[in-house]
């Protein structure tokens, strides 16, 4: 696993789409995002604006680390509903990133986000007291070692912002 995720995030951050130009995928398609090809893995909506975490989630097949300039191509699927992820949150008012994981629910762990900025009672909670704006995006699905795998994550250009920033 952490060979493979290594190797998959030093991949070249070019995407590619294809398009088999059959009716299933054109109709597939329509319901996603432009962004995305059906072969794209990626993190997308499943649910309607009634929602909290799916309105919060961006529909995207990369990720781009705003300290690097770096791009990375997400290579599993991530929802709402998805289990034990690493994700990142992008401040959307001062560009700063957070990375973090959850072993649980993308949308438990979201409800948690809400809560500590209703609170102000964590770094990420005091950050939204200032900034407002913020996408949430899964970046990866924690398979084994989750230390690990968030580890790699931060050294491929995500975590310079945690440290640098701790949501100061
Ligand atoms: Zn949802
Ligand atoms: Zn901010």
């Amino acid at each position: 696993m952490s060979k493979t995720f290594k190797d998959n995030f030093h991949r070249p951050p070019a995407v590619v789409f294809r398009q088999p130009p059959n009716l299933k995928s054109l109709l597939v398609r329509a319901k996603l995002s432009q962004s995305f090809s059906v072969e794209s893995k990626g993190c997308f909506k499943t649910h309607s604006k009634r929602c909290v975490t799916c309105s919060a989630l961006k529909e995207t097949a990369f990720v781009q680390s705003h300290y690097t300039g770096q791009k990375f191509k997400l290579f599993h699927n991530s929802t709402c509903d998805s289990v034990g992820l690493v994700y990142l949150i992008n401040c959307l008012d001062c560009k700063k990133q957070y990375v973090g994981e959850t072993g649980g629910e993308l949308r438990i762990r979201h409800r948690g986000h809400r809560q500590e900025i209703r609170k102000a009672n964590t770094p990420l909670g005091k950050h939204f007291q200032s900034c407002k704006n913020f996408e949430l995006i899964g970046i990866e699905k924690l398979v084994n070692n989750s230390k690990r795998v968030r580890e790699e994550v931060e050294l491929n250009g995500f975590i310079a912002l945690t440290r640098s920033l701790l949501w100061a």
